[in-house]
């Protein structure tokens, strides 16, 4: 594969090589102004196994933001060891608390969110169900990144764990939306004229989903 397909190469008045690995796992090779390709290749294929070696374990411990959404707000999130492992929200940090140093916290934290969208999502459909008698099939969390929620023929919807990070109105428009698509299973006029009939303030709360989408975006749990 071409060097400069899969590594950022930052030409700068320098005299040495360096390989920089950041967080995310983007490799970045800094070089001097007039280095050529076949002497960085070379320099790459020295310390491949090194970087292989680091991606892996950033791989295996992906990183966690150190501010994390939760209701629409941001919260410092802060490591802890105790005699148990818990997740809880403690003076304006989400606290991360492990037993020992092998218990990674990235599985306790998707399962802390798991936990919060389901107690967030269920009175609201609760709500909506007494309200409309409308009734769907089953529910599920998933683990979807770039969906908040979706909705099939058969009238299971799901949810993705991720829905614990936007304001409760955000979140009551997402499981209105998809209520909606039990009725319509489009994005039809008729389907928007519902979730309106539904839940008018929508516009809002698609506003925010907008304006936040960058910075959801990025958190990576
Ligand atoms: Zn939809």
């Amino acid at each position: 594969m071409n060097i400069y397909d899969k590594y950022q190469i930052i030409k700068s008045k320098r005299k040495s090589m360096a390989i920089n690995i950041k967080p995310d796992g983007s490799v970045i090779i800094r070089v001097p102004l007039l280095a050529s390709t076949p002497t960085i290749q070379k320099f790459i294929t020295k310390y491949q196994s090194w970087i292989n070696d680091k991606l892996e374990t950033i791989n295996a411990n992906p990183p966690i933001n150190d501010q994390l959404y939760y209701l629409g707000q941001l919260y410092p999130m802060v490591l802890t060891q105790k005699s148990t492992n818990t997740v809880e929200i403690l003076e304006n940090n989400i606290l991360i608390a492990i037993k020992d140093d092998q218990d990674r916290p990235h599985p306790m934290l998707i399962n802390w969110y798991k936990q919060q969208t389901i107690s967030l999502v269920t009175p609201i459909l609760k709500k909506y169900q007494a309200k409309y008698e409308i009734t769907f099939n089953r529910l599920t969390i998933t683990a979807a990144k770039t969906r908040w929620g979706s909705c099939s023929s058969r009238g299971n919807i799901c949810f993705s764990y991720r829905l614990a990070m936007l304001p409760i109105y955000v979140i009551e428009y997402i499981v209105v939306h998809e209520l909606a698509h039990l009725k319509y299973l489009n994005h039809s006029s008729k389907f928007w004229e519902h979730v309106g009939k539904l839940y008018p303030e929508y516009n809002n709360a698609e506003k925010w989903l907008k304006q936040h989408k960058y910075a959801l975006a990025q958190q990576i749990i």
